[in-house]
């Protein structure tokens, strides 16, 4: 019999949970063990869950990377299949595994509904043949429903789960999962060069179905793809290196740096982290042993103790991002009803009359609100497929406080077109901006897009990279509203330059919002 590693958003080997557990089982089984490695593209369920197309295209990137690797170092054929769903994805992988007489399937959770739903449907199935499909936990550094309170429900809010997440952690639980051959037998280089084919192929038609879809016109698709590429090169050993580079340099300033976009100095990982070609358990360690070598280093060292402590700090205001993370998969575990769209407080979605109107929802998505910051920040997600953390949150707070959008129409668009598109760590940040979410916003505390420019944009560098049409208006004006409007007015300064004037005024639209809030 043979063992199956199917892999999903685990796109890795270093640290791959089940990856690991299985080749342990296959061992122990037999002295000639023989494991063999599956994906399956299922172009038409990630249309459906909107997935974007520079994600697709990563995904294909890193699965070339991933069948060198699985080759190379393990003498293990990757097997790529597509079916167009999860339903026909089902049958597939059951043919799959008489065909290639498996006993033993093993992955990693995916958490959200139709994933649960998938591999149980296919356990079942399975099992009637007497197949195993095993299951492990993974995406996270400490697993849902593991981090409870002491009454053994999920915390509601992120600061006393995030203390009693490190404290389990500051134990010593978490380690990296090894490594090992286990085929023996070197397989022919022409499988390889097949294999490589067979995902070419599968991508030029996946390729073909996402370029038609409607979310992907008027898209400079080409120019996205390229900037994709240059800017996150598949595959686990360039993710390991932006890991290490990131810790190495930037991170010593991240509490500082990490709120000015034009700086870009966060680690830029998560793109590597949603499609699983990371490990965060990986993340975690490498920044805990970042954290004691400067600290070790400065030991002797009175007059270092300061920066020493700084590098700490910022480094543990790394990791609490990670828990950020962690913390919005522990809650859709609890609360799967959000996967379907659901409001985690369900009371003040409903408080609210959401506004569909689709010209004032088409504005913000090109870019064409008036409001810079939030043109920058749109403009550059269309471009590039990534947007910095404050600038999704200032402009998920403008497209649901200013234009009382529903938050449901801005997670989706966001989903459509990141290169980091994350079902929970999305929902999470669209529910706190929108003040529907767990530990969100309180409704009354509203962004203000241009004194969010003032703080985190100082020169307007980030604004004039993307709004290159605003380069001349001094960065005063661009920073203060009425000022703004008044050099766009037809008698203004600015009145040539061909940019729109504000659609809403920030400080009337905030007076309706919590209005609507305060029912
Ligand atoms: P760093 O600052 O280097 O942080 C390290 C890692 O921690 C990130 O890679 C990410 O995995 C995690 N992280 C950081 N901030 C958060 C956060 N607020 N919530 C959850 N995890 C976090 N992140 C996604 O990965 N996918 C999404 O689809 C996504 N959608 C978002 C939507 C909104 C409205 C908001 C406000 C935030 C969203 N985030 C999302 C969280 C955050 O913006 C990104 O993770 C971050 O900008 C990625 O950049 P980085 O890797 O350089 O982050």
């Amino acid at each position: 019999a043979s063992y199956l590693m199917w892999f999903r958003r685990d796109l890795r080997l270093k640290d791959n949970t089940a990856f690991s557990e299985l080749t342990e089982i296959a061992k122990q089984a037999s002295s000639k063990p023989d494991i063999k490695a599956l994906f399956v593209v299922t172009p038409e369920q990630w249309l459906e869950q909107a997935m974007s197309l520079v994600q697709m295209d990563f995904i294909f990137r890193s699965l070339k990377t991933l069948a060198e690797s699985l080759f190379n170092q393990l003498n293990i054929e990757l097997h790529v299949l597509q079916t167009s769903d999860y339903h026909q994805c089902i049958d597939a992988i059951d043919s799959f595994c008489q065909q290639q007489n498996i006993s033993h399937i093993a992955s990693n959770y995916e958490y959200e509904v139709n994933e649960l739903a998938r591999d149980a449907a296919l356990e079942k199935q399975l099992g009637q043949k007497g197949i195993v499909f095993n299951r492990y936990h993974d995406q996270c550094i400490l697993p849902p429903k593991s981090v409870t309170t002491n009454e053994d429900t999920m915390y509601k809010v992120f600061t006393p789960f995030y203390r009693k997440w490190q404290s389990i952690l500051d134990t010593g639980l978490v380690n990296i999962h090894p490594l090992e051959p286990v085929n023996n037998n070197k397989l022919n280089p022409d499988i390889l060069t097949q294999i490589l084919a067979t995902i070419d192929n599968l991508y030029q038609q996946t390729l073909r179905l996402f370029l038609e879809s409607p979310a992907n016109q008027d898209k400079n698709t080409e120019l996205l793809l390229q900037t994709a590429h240059q800017t996150y090169p598949a595959g686990e050993n360039e993710a390991y290196k932006q890991l290490q580079q990131f810790l190495a340099e930037d991170v010593q300033q991240y509490d500082i740096a990490r709120d000015q976009p034009a700086l870009e100095a966060t680690s830029q990982l998560s793109a590597y982290l949603s499609i699983g070609a990371i490990s965060p358990r990986l993340c975690y360690l490498q920044a805990k042993q970042t954290a004691q070598a400067i600290y070790e280093a400065n030991e002797h060292n009175l007059s270092k103790i300061d920066a020493d402590l700084g590098a700490e700090q910022d480094i543990q205001r790394w990791i609490s991002e990670l828990a950020w993370r962690d913390f919005y998969r522990h809650v859709m575990v609890d609360r799967p009803d959000i996967v379907k769209g659901a409001a985690f407080n369900e009371v003040a979605d409903q408080k609210v009359t959401w506004s569909y109107d689709l010209s004032d929802f088409e504005k913000w998505c090109k870019g064409l609100t008036g409001v810079p910051l939030v043109d920058a920040a749109m403009r550059c997600l269309n471009q590039t497929g990534f947007m910095h953390n404050r600038l999704r949150m200032v402009t998920a707070m403008f497209l649901t406080k200013d234009l009382f959008i529903d938050w449901r129409l801005g997670e989706r668009y966001f989903m459509q077109n990141l290169i980091d598109g994350d079902f929970a760590s999305n929902n999470g940040g669209w529910q706190w901006s929108a003040s529907t979410g767990t530990d969100a916003a309180p409704y009354f505390r509203i962004m203000n897009p241009f004194s969010q420019a003032k703080t985190h944009d100082k020169e307007t560098v980030f604004i004039k990279t993307w709004l290159p049409e605003l380069k001349d208006i001094p960065t005063s004006v661009l920073h203060d509203e009425a000022k703004l409007r008044q050099a766009l007015s037809k008698k203004g300064r600015f009145a040539d330059v061909d940019y729109p004037q504000s659609m809403v005024e920030h400080k009337q639209a905030r007076l309706y919002a919590i209005e609507q809030f305060k029912g």
